[in-house]
């Protein structure tokens, strides 16, 4: 029997340099501090480097959403070489088309296009968490174990 899930686990790139890997980090700020505060928990992707035995358990025990900042997709490939077994994978530049009116600007501190962008991102990311949580309450086994990426 699948455990129950108590906490969706978030990663996003370090984006160092890039809007878009800022929003990323933004996404993951407001789905966890203000959209889903009880139900997330966001996790520093450096941790997997370093192999950090907390981190291998949350990822491995929880399912996982990851934003990335660009198509290299760093911190998804950091998930998967470490073994998460579950995990929603998101660009945020896939946002910005749909949103293409909010055109994130800044690096160290986002334009407010690019706040209202993440805030929109983080609340459509909303649904994502309540899904896995519920995923995980059902106590069946499901696609849940193979990695399901989207973007
Ligand atoms: S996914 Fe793109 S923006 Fe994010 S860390 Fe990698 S190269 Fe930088």
């Amino acid at each position: 029997m699948q455990k129950k899930c108590r906490k969706v686990a978030v990663f996003a790139c370090s984006g160092i340099g890039k809007s878009l890997g800022t929003v990323a980090r933004e996404i993951g700020y407001e789905l966890t501090e203000r959209v889903r505060p009880h139900d997330t928990l966001l996790t520093c992707l450096a941790l997997l480097v370093i192999n950090d035995p907390e981190t291998q358990k949350l990822i491995t025990e929880n399912p996982v959403i990851v934003i990335d900042g660009c198509s290299l997709d760093c911190a998804r490939k950091s998930l998967e070489a470490n073994g998460a077994p579950l995990v929603k994978a998101y660009q945020s530049i896939d946002f910005f088309k749909k949103h293409k009116d909010l055109k994130p600007e800044g690096v160290a501190e986002l334009n407010d296009a690019g706040k209202k962008l993440a805030a929109l991102a983080a609340d459509e990311l909303a649904g994502v968490v309540d899904e896995l949580l519920r995923g995980g309450d059902d106590g069946q086994a499901n696609e849940s174990r193979n990695h399901i990426l989207q973007r």
